[in-house]
């Protein structure tokens, strides 16, 4: 700015100098100049400040018009976008909901049988919960459990409470699945009950 210290310039803002605003910019100009060379300067660099903002605008120079035609276009723009997200939205929640189904009805036909003998042990209608946790990892609850024998009873401290519990093995190859739940303390696990824990090692998703 003419090559004047910044402080000059603050002094013109003190001293009830014009301030000129556009677009990001601020011309200040010092109006009781006297000085030929000095006011010459100031006019070149108003020009300069001029021709920036008509080139920036394709010709028209900066007005409140414009302004509000830039900010309706932004608007505009913006819920485009806003449609179109909501758009993409919509597509992806359709998407999941079909995905989600397909999946559903692939689980319900499928059943479980032994990793070993790969004989029929249950079927997903007879899941109650696919959230347990066994000795060795990972178990669904079941209601029923076909091809199965029940061992003697024992008593354990499970992470949930205590249970009467017994071993389970299948009929045609003795591998021990998991357990029944026989009785349970805790009232809030009674739902356990006759109930099964099957390791999810020791059972395979058979989808024929
Ligand atoms: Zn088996």
């Amino acid at each position: 700015m003419g090559g004047s210290p910044v402080s000059d310039y603050w002094e013109f803002i003190a001293n009830d100098a014009q301030t000129l605003h556009m677009i990001g910019c601020i011309v200040l100009f010092d109006n009781k100049t006297e000085e030929p060379a000095k006011k010459a300067e100031q006019l070149r660099e108003f020009l300069f400040h001029v021709n920036m903002v008509v080139q920036m605008t394709g010709g028209k120079p900066y007005t409140r018009e414009l302004f509000e035609e830039v900010k309706k276009m932004k608007l505009h723009n913006d819920s485009l976008e806003s449609e179109a997200e909501s758009k993409i939205r919509e597509l992806k929640d359709s998407l999941e909901k079909v995905q989600r189904e397909t999946e559903e009805l692939t689980v319900k036909h499928h059943s479980y049988i032994c990793y070993k003998c790969q004989r029929h042990v249950s079927s997903h209608e007879d899941t109650i919960s696919t959230k347990f946790q066994s000795k060795k990892g990972k178990a669904f609850l079941f209601a029923h459990v076909r091809n199965v024998v029940v061992g003697t009873n024992e008593e354990k401290h499970l992470t949930t409470s205590l249970h009467t519990i017994d071993d389970i093995y299948r009929v045609d190859c003795n591998e021990v699945l998991d357990w029944k739940y026989e009785q349970a303390v805790e009232p809030s696990q009674k739902y356990k009950e006759g109930k099964f824990v099957l390791e999810l090692c020791k059972i395979v998703k058979d989808n024929r």
